[in-house]
Order: structure tokens, then sequence, then C-alpha cells
């Protein structure tokens, strides 16, 4: 940082107050997390100067002899970690490894089915906006109206109705385990391939805090910076028969030279991800969400589904009189930052909707406990009682400091 201090003390400046903000507030943004000090030095490392289009051992530029070795621990860390037969650690982001998934099996308008995005689907599963809804026939399904959950009697006969050559599982909104077993089925019955997006719960899965998938998906992806605590970047992993087609397909198909910076990055938050602290860290991550969801429970607020069993929960606050925007807008003036969410059958627009979405990944990286949960429940509470309540906010986002302050956020000690 002296550099920065030296060339652009703007941007510094910027950087030191997001640093605060990070650390001072609650952060329930059920994609996020803090992560570790050596996550960050790996990031931010001189890995970022190197070209390596290609694969190690396979590269077009010279150079790679130790990009190669960084590439190749990466790869057999996440092999190692998920017991997975084949793993490209390249793609970008989330988004584009959901669409190289996609070019590597589809033509244009071939039919995909994707759970809704109003029902917790992401945007990358055929939603209208996005090129995955309108370069392909998307279809969805959508959830239970009386339960909030997946209905896999219906998902089959949607399956059925429309033959999609990609059934996709995941979501990125939907508080309960996703079962496997049964979306393999479907997809056999109805001759699809089976696409598990795994980028919220990756981490859980890791931990073994969540099922896994790798039994009995063809192609999965998954985001490495939400609950799996790496650096922004994504992975996909795939049987061996699909690895050819996979790697063609991110590159060259879609893909340039990978960032090697976060590729070591994704290796170091592998190396911390097969520990038996993140294990207990999986773990926690569950039973404070719980712990949260019962404390919201407790003072009237609607969980859809009645609660969770991963990281995260939805509200619809149609009971409270609020909205998920005004809601989440004075929750942050009070130091707990969130989302404001569409909930199943929304009634609302989604740029205005009836929810707000919390999850636990990131307050437990800090070393939340359930204590701390049932504080932050019932200042969420108070809030959303009084969302114009200024003076609340402010008394609440001292507190909601102090109690930060006890719990230095990883990546963030030198603050404390
Ligand atoms: C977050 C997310 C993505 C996209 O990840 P980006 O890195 O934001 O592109 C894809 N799928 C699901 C289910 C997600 O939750």
């Amino acid at each position: 940082m002296n550099s920065l201090e030296q060339h652009d003390p703007e941007i510094l400046d910027l950087i030191r107050q997001e640093e605060v903000r990070q650390k001072n507030k609650v952060r329930l943004i059920a994609s996020e997390n803090y992560v570790s000090a050596a996550v960050m030095a790996a990031t931010g490392s001189v890995l970022t100067n190197k070209y390596s289009e290609g694969y190690p051992g396979k590269r077009y530029y010279e150079g790679q002899q130790f990009i190669d070795q960084v590439e190749n621990l990466a790869i057999h860390r996440a092999k190692e970690l998920f017991g997975a037969e084949h793993v490209n650690v390249q793609p970008y982001s989330g988004s584009p490894a959901n669409l190289a998934v996609y070019f590597a099996f589809l033509n244009p308008g071939d039919t995909i089915l994707g759970m809704a995005l109003p029902h917790g689907g992401h945007l990358t599963h055929g939603a209208k906006v996005s090129i995955s809804g309108k370069f392909f026939q998307a279809e969805s399904y959508s959830l239970d109206e009386k339960t909030g959950l997946l209905n896999y009697d219906s998902i089959h006969e949607k399956a059925l109705s429309c033959r999609p050559r990609i059934l996709i599982a995941g979501h990125s909104a939907y508080p309960r385990i996703l079962d496997f077993a049964r979306f393999r089925e479907i997809a056999d019955a109805c001759g699809s391939l089976l696409l598990v997006d795994m980028a919220h719960f990756s981490g859980l899965v890791a931990g073994g805090a969540h099922p896994s998938p790798v039994p009995y998906a063809d192609v999965i992806t998954t985001t490495t910076h939400k609950s799996l605590r790496g650096p922004r970047g994504a992975m996909i992993f795939c049987k061996q028969e699909h690895a050819a087609a996979i790697d063609k397909a991110v590159f060259p198909g879609l893909q340039g030279g990978p960032h090697n910076n976060t590729t070591a990055a994704i290796a170091v938050a592998l190396k911390e991800a097969a520990t038996s602290e993140f294990k207990q860290y999986a773990a926690q991550i569950v039973k404070n969400a719980q712990v949260l969801a019962a404390a919201l429970t407790d003072q009237g607020f609607n969980l859809v589904t009645g609660g969770t069993e991963n990281h995260l929960m939805l509200i619809d606050l149609t009971n409270k009189g609020v909205t998920g925007k005004i809601a989440a807008k004075a929750l942050d003036q009070a130091g707990i930052v969130l989302n404001y969410n569409a909930v199943p059958f929304d009634p609302r627009k989604p740029f205005d909707p009836s929810g707000i979405r919390l999850g636990t990944a990131a307050v437990t990286s800090r070393g939340f406990g359930a204590e701390e949960m049932v504080r932050i429940g019932e200042w969420i509470g108070k809030v959303v009682a009084a969302p114009d309540d200024n003076s609340l906010q402010t008394r609440i986002r001292e507190d909601v400091a102090t109690l930060c302050a006890a719990f230095p956020a990883p990546g963030l000690e030198h603050l404390h």
C-alpha cells in the first residue's frame, strides 16, 4: 500500500474507507465473504503480469516455468478437495463459467431448464435479460407456492415436456439442501446433461456441511469467492468424458489468458478449505444460519420455507408492512448490510421486491457464533419495526461497530 500512498492517494483513500466499512459492519450479504491475508497476497502478486493462454504444458507463450506449477497445484487441490475427475480453474467468474458450459454442449436455440430467477435461480440460468435466455430456449421451474420448496415431481414433468439438453440445479437464494440424486433421475429420464451450479454453497460442500453433487452431476460450476472464501473467480468440474469439451470451451472458446494471480489465490483458498478448521467453519455457518433464522422467527418474521439448511435465508416482509428495499436501506444505516430480494411468487417488482436475503458465511469468518446471531436478530427486528428512526439506526450502528471490534475479520487484522 506504500506505493499507492505515493502514486494514487485518491484510490488508496477509497480502499481505506472500504476496509473500515468491511471492518465495522455486519455483512449478511449471502454471496460475500472475507478472504484471508494469504489469499489477498496471492491476488495482489506479480502473477498478474503474465500471459499464459492455453493449459499447463500446452501454452502459446514462453516463460511458463512457474505459472504451470501454480495452475497444476490449483487443479490438484481442487480435484482432491471435491473428489472430482477433472477441473478447469480458469473461468474469470461464475457467469463466464456457466457460459462456457453452454458453449461446450449447446447450439443456439437448444433448450435449457433451470430454476426461475424470481424463485432463486441465477441470471445465467436462462433469465430473459441474460445471454443465456437470449441465445437459448430457456425454460424454468418454479417453487411450490404453499411451501416455497422445490417440487421435484413438477420439475420432472416440466423436464419431460421440454426435454432440455441441460438441466440446471443450483441457486442464489434457496435456503434448502438440494436432492442431487433426484435431479440425476430427472436428467436421465429426459436424456439431459445435469449441470449443478454450486456457486453459493461450494464452501459448505468442501467442508462437509452440504451433500456433494460430484457423484451425480455431469458438470459442476462454482464461483470461488462466496462460501468457498477464495478470490473472485470460478471453477468447472466434470467427468473425464467431458474434460476436452469443457477445456476447449473455456479456452479458446470463450476466454483468452487466464488470470494467474487469481489461479494462485484459488490454490491458496483450496489449501485452506482442506483443513479441519474449514470443516468447523462450514458447520458453524449452517449453525449460525439456523440460530439467526430462529431468532428472526421468534420476532414474527416470515422465513420462506420456514427456515434454512444452508448458509442463507429469505425473509418475506409482507406481514411487517415494509418493502425489501426500505428494510435493506434502513439496516445498512444501522450497520447491517444485506440485499433486498424477490420472494417466490412476489407480487412486487424485482427492483422493489417484498423480501430480504441474509447469509452467514462472512460473519462466521470473523468468528461470530450463536450469541452474536441472537443479537443481530434482535437488531434486525428493531430496525425493521421502525425503518424511519434515524437515531435508532445510529445507536445500533455504534453497537454493531463495538461488536465487530471484538471479532477481527480475516484479512483486516491490521486494522485492529
Ligand atoms: C453468484 C452466482 C453466479 C455468478 O457469479 P459471478 O462471479 O457473479 O459471475 C452464478 N451462479 C450462481 C448460482 C450464483 O449464485
